[in-house]
């Protein structure tokens, strides 16, 4: 028998959230379009699995990888593409042409690069604008040469303008995505170039915050997964689904007495006597090790608490309120009945750093 933990992928529930981003998003714009953003394997969920759930549904995928949109391409994905972080190199733009990617432009030296191409057919690019987060993104002086460059070169297709939000999920609602909205609009003032062009902001937070962000293509990632991207918002509240349930189960119990510490370093001191269940999920497996005492987990159904150190094969719980509970009783540690959310929240992190660190070595069982 393997080594009872597994990932359980509800494909269902992917596709019910990449409607509700796509009934939201039209809220704001009847003909909004969304990018079902499935970068990092698609937030640990699986990249061909994800986008063939998604294949008759989704107006194109958003990623990182050249060689993940190429991959995509061959196992027949038809949707337009998007490369998040554009091309990094005169080589990869002839791969991108061929396999009619769109790409995101952020540097000057980019649009350079591509006016000087020898290409089979004109990309459509994604021109995007720095407007606060200061990561990625073109500035207000770089624009008049990146107008020019994209007028005389014949290998830039159409444009569309984007940009991104730091804050879309902060607690001060509008005042947290205005000021970048403002730069945004400053930006292209006056610029004839610009006027009428499709435009592209919204991840996640603003699509179900502030649907009149949406413009002609949003770009979901987490929601697709079901995870919130609020802290004071739950995922049920949004009426998300959780698609990733990662499961394992008890394998060995220990009765520690009063005094007794448990796991590396022994940071859990037991105060009483304290029946302990083991859990066949480690840091290795993607548990994040920084979850302390106390994060909540669900074994049998019923919500607890682990105990100590996290190790990399095994995590310890607390079974003392569950005295019939033994060993072979089955564990969520998030997904179904106990939200990614909530075990982020208690590790110090966010649904998306535990999602996309879903080791390797746990299967993918799809549902
Ligand atoms: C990852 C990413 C998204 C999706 O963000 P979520 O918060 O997961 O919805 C959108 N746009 C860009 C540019 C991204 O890199």
């Amino acid at each position: 028998m393997p080594r009872p933990i597994e990932a359980r992928i509800d494909l269902a529930a992917l596709r019910h959230n990449y409607l509700l981003a796509q009934r939201r998003a039209r809220v704001g714009n009847p003909a909004a379009q969304a990018w079902a953003v499935i970068k990092a394997n698609a937030y640990g969920h699986g990249l061909l699995r994800a986008a063939g759930a998604l294949a008759d549904l989704a107006d194109g995928f958003a990623l990182l990888d050249l060689a993940d949109a190429v991959s995509l391409r061959e196992a027949g994905i038809r949707q337009p593409m998007l490369l998040l972080e554009g091309f990094f190199e005169p080589a990869d733009l002839e791969i991108c042409a061929q396999y009619r990617l769109t790409v995101v432009v952020h540097r000057l030296e980019q649009l350079l690069m591509l006016g000087r191409a020898v290409l089979p057919a004109a990309l459509p690019i994604y021109l995007k604008l720095n407007t606060g987060m200061n990561r990625l993104g073109l500035s207000d002086d770089e624009l008049p040469a990146a107008w020019r460059e994209i007028e005389r070169a014949s290998t830039i297709g159409p444009v569309t303008l984007m940009s991104h939000f730091a804050e879309a999920d902060g607690t001060e609602r509008e005042r947290c995505i205005d000021w970048q909205l403002q730069r945004f609009a400053r930006m292209i003032e006056g610029c004839a170039a610009a006027a009428g062009l499709p435009v592209s902001l919204a991840n996640s937070a603003a699509i179900l915050r502030y649907a009149r962000t949406a413009g002609a293509w949003v770009r979901p990632g987490i929601m697709l997964y079901g995870g919130s991207p609020f802290a004071d918002e739950s995922a049920a509240q949004l009426g998300l689904a959780p698609v990733m349930t990662l499961r394992s189960r008890i394998i060995a119990v220990q009765h520690v007495e009063a005094g007794e510490r448990v796991g590396y370093g022994g940071t859990f001191v037991a105060r009483q006597p304290t029946r302990v269940g083991i859990v066949a999920c480690g840091y290795a497996d993607g548990y994040p090790r920084h979850a302390g005492t106390g994060t909540p987990i669900l074994v049998a159904g019923e919500r607890t608490q682990t105990l100590g150190r996290v190790s990399m094969d095994m995590l310890a719980c607390d079974l003392s309120e569950l005295p019939t509970v033994g060993v072979d009783a089955p564990v969520v540690l998030w997904g179904e009945g106990m939200p990614a959310d909530e075990v982020a929240a208690a590790a110090g992190t966010i649904s998306y750093e535990l999602f996309c660190a879903l080791a390797r070595r746990v299967p993918l069982v799809v549902v």
